[in-house]
C-alpha cells in the first residue's frame, strides 16, 4: 500500500533530510515512526501525502508515483489520506461537531449525513458528550481526539498521524493512541510518528530513523 525504494530528500544543497530510504507497509498495518526531533519523520509523512516530493527514488501509495503525480492528481490521493498534525487546525468559532462535519461538507455530503457520521466519529473517540463544545473549552489530548475524529470521518484508507501526542500527559496521550488503534483495528493502515519512545507500547511495528536513515524495521 506504501512502498519507498531508495528514497532521499535534500531541501536545499546541504543535507539530506532523508537518505536511501526503502520500506514496504501493507494495508491494515499499524505503524509507529520513531527517532528522535530531526531524523525525518515529518518529511517522510509528507511524502506519502504529495507535500513533499522526493529528491530521487520512488514513492508509491494506493498505486500513485508520489514524484510523477500531477497536481491535478493530488486531490485523489489524499482521498484516501486521513491526516493529523501536531499542531491540528480545528476552527474555534464553531463547535467540535461542526468541525467533524466541515470535512463531509465539502466533498459533497449532505448535512444530515454528515451529521449523523461527524457523531459516529466522535462517539468512537469518545467525544460524543462534548460535541457541542467548542475546541477552546477542550484539553489538549480532547482536541487531538476531535483531530482524529476528522481524520477517519471520510473513512479514508490510510491515516498519517505526524507526532500526535506530543506536548501531551502519558494518559491523554494513551488515549489518542487507543483511538487510532481503534480504527486499526476495522482495517485501517496507520502511520504514528513519535519522538518518545514511551508511545510505543506493545502491539504494532516500529520503523526507526535516524539522522535521515532507517535504523531498524523497514522490511
Ligand atoms: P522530524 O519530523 O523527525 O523532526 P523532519 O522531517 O522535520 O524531522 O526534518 C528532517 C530534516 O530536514 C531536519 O534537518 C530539518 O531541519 C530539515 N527540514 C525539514 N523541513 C525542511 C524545510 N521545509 N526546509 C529545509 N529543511 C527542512
Ligand atoms: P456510520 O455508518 O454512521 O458512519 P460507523 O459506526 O460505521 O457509523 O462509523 C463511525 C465513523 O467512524 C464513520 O463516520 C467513519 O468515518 C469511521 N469509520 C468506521 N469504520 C471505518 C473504517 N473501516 N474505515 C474508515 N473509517 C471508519
Amino acid at each position: 500500500m506504501i512502498e519507498f525504494a531508495a528514497v532521499s530528500k535534500k531541501y536545499s544543497t546541504d543535507a539530506f533530510a532523508l537518505r536511501d530510504v526503502s520500506l514496504n507497509i501493507g494495508k491494515g498495518e499499524l505503524v509507529f515512526l520513531a527517532g528522535p526531533s530531526g531524523a525525518g519523520k515529518s518529511t517522510l509523512l509528507k511524502m506519502i501525502a504529495a507535500v513533499e516530493r522526493p529528491t530521487s527514488g520512488r514513492v508509491i501509495v494506493n498505486g500513485h508515483d508520489i514524484g510523477k503525480l500531477k497536481r491535478a492528481g493530488v486531490p485523489f490521493l489524499r482521498r484516501n489520506l486521513g491526516l493529523i498534525f501536531q499542531q491540528q487546525r480545528l476552527l474555534n468559532d464553531r463547535s467540535i461537531l461542526a468541525n467533524v462535519m466541515l470535512s463531509l461538507l465539502v466533498t459533497g455530503a449532505s448535512s444530515s449525513e454528515a451529521g449523523q457520521r461527524a457523531r459516529a466519529a466522535l462517539d468512537k473517540v469518545g467525544l460524543l458528550d462534548r460535541a457541542h463544545a467548542h475546541p477552546m473549552e477542550l484539553s489538549g489530548g480532547e482536541q487531538q481526539r476531535v483531530a482524529v475524529a476528522r481524520a477517519i470521518v471520510n473513512r479514508p484508507q490510510i491515516i498519517l498521524a505526524d507526532e500526535p501526542t506530543a506536548n501531551l500527559d502519558r494518559a491523554a496521550a494513551d488515549r489518542v493512541i487507543d483511538a487510532l488503534r481503534a480504527f486499526n483495528s476495522v482495517g485501517v493502515t496507520c502511520m504514528i510518528s513519535t519522538h518518545d519512545d514511551t508511545v510505543l507500547g506493545a502491539a504494532g511495528r516500529v520503523i526507526r530513523l535516524e539522522q535521515g536513515q532507517i535504523a531498524g524495521g523497514a522490511q
